[in-house]
């Protein structure tokens, strides 16, 4: 029989019947064996999530003051929880544990961690499934990065001997049993992890949305839902940063081409998103989603005979790099170079760069010029179709918006535009617009 691995967010268990969708989806389906929880998220918006009281636990209680309201917030979520579920589970004892933890040495990443591991308490409680601890098989070395070899090994061969069980997201320990977490939104990568480990036939990843849309739904109205994607189209979209799936979270499961599917706890019958290692495009879909986000600034640099110059790219992108500045896009002419960069990368910097790539190449002419938007429209549905850029460019010159920049990835499975940050929005919307008719 298949194995599926499937990991509940935060806001799939913010509370007693949260927790209840989640049990009924899991008993739903036999396959559903090895479950990965996050530490319970916001209830309504103004609420805070566990993780971020934990967070302000430690800032506390390292400057000396014990948290005493933050601590007793988070002791009664997870006493409401367990209370609204009618378990016959006590924490009291972990809630001590954690509470002479913070008045000793608090430790960072140690606090983080406890609220996947109190979720996942709860839930092994609830689902009458064996509690593993993520500390005890997700492998951190000594510099404090994920072991992904070591984990397969330890992880799979734990597995074999568990039908099944609820291993909480977020976090792992180093080979000293150090708690090390993974970055924010992190359970989703331990999600990938085990699904790996137990050769799953699938990974489900339960949030609150039924999957990835085909565009921000702050910019265009009600776009349609992506109903099938690649991990490759998934990256070149991750301008999104639309917080549905840790970007991280792809590699795992990428290396055993095992499918994700993004699935909404509130809504379990709808089909979601899948994530796949290759597909077909959808038939009538040219474009799979468009992504974007503004905060870049161009630096251009213009030189007679620049072509010829040996070393001139690579000497402009040694200042770039020597200041810590990675680049996204690198658009040139015979005798113009421009580097795309995130203007938060460059800050401060702008006139020691200036002064660098001068005394570097000595340009005729430099200038950084920031408030740039860049667009991702993405689709594979695009390889070898004609007449995509001109669709796309078409919609763009005709509602007035000057392109800036524009670059095809070599695959031809995307292509990026970009714009003035005051264009951004409507260009999205008429690149939309123009494929969904
Ligand atoms: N609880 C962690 C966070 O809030 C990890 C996760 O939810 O994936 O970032």
């Amino acid at each position: 029989m298949d194995v599926l691995v499937a990991k509940f967010g935060g806001s799939s268990l913010s509370g007693a019947s949260q927790f209840e969708k989640v049990a009924n989806i899991v008993r739903a389906d036999e396959r559903r064996r090895y479950i990965v929880p996050s530490a319970p998220g916001k209830r309504y918006s103004s609420d805070t999530k566990v993780t971020d009281l934990l967070y302000q636990c430690y800032h506390l209680a390292s400057g000396g003051t014990f948290p005493k309201e933050e601590f007793a917030q988070i002791c009664d979520r997870y006493r409401e929880i367990i209370h609204g579920l009618d378990l016959d589970l006590s924490l009291e004892d972990e809630f001590q544990v954690i509470e002479n933890h913070l008045k000793t040495c608090p430790d960072e990443a140690y606090l983080a961690s406890r609220g996947e591991y109190l979720n996942g308490r709860i839930l092994a409680d609830l689902l009458h499934f064996p509690f593993l601890d993520a500390a005890e098989v997700i492998c951190f070395n000594k510099r404090l990065s994920f072991d992904a070899h070591r984990t397969q090994d330890v992880l799979s061969a734990r597995l074999k001997t568990m039908e099944h069980a609820v291993i909480p997201g977020f976090y792992g320990a180093d080979p000293d049993g150090r708690i090390c977490t993974f970055s924010r939104g992190g359970s989703d990568i331990t999600g990938s992890i085990v699904a790996r480990a137990a050769d799953a036939a699938l990974y489900e990843n339960f949030t609150d949305v039924s999957g990835f849309l085909m565009a921000d739904p702050r910019i265009v109205d009600h776009p349609k839902v992506i109903s099938t994607i690649t991990y490759h189209e998934l990256r070149e979209l991750s301008y999104m940063g639309a917080g549905v799936l840790h970007q991280d979270a792809i590699f795992p499961v990428r290396e055993s081409g095992i499918p994700i599917n993004i699935k909404n706890t509130n809504d379990p019958e709808a089909r979601g998103t899948m994530i796949v290692p290759v597909a077909p495009p959808d038939p009538g879909r040219i474009i799979t989603g468009i992504a974007g986000h503004n905060g870049f600034s161009f630096i251009t640099i213009e030189k007679e005979m620049m072509n010829n110059e040996l070393g001139f790219g690579r000497r402009v992108l040694t200042v770039l790099e020597d200041n810590g500045i990675s680049f996204e896009h690198l658009p040139s002419g015979i005798d113009t170079m421009s580097v795309v960069v995130a203007s938060a990368f460059i800050g401060e910097k702008k006139q020691t760069i200036i002064h660098e790539i001068c005394d570097a190449v000595n340009p005729d002419h430099i200038s950084i010029e920031d408030g740039f938007s860049l667009i991702a429209v993405v689709g594979r549905g695009m390889i070898r179709t004609q007449g995509t850029a001109s669709r796309i460019f078409d919609a763009v010159a005709r509602s007035g918006i000057n392109v800036h920049l524009i670059d095809q990835g070599s695959s031809e499975l995307n292509i990026i535009i970009g714009v003035k940050d005051e264009d951004f929005e409507s260009a999205v919307r008429v690149i939309y617009d123009a494929f969904n008719d």
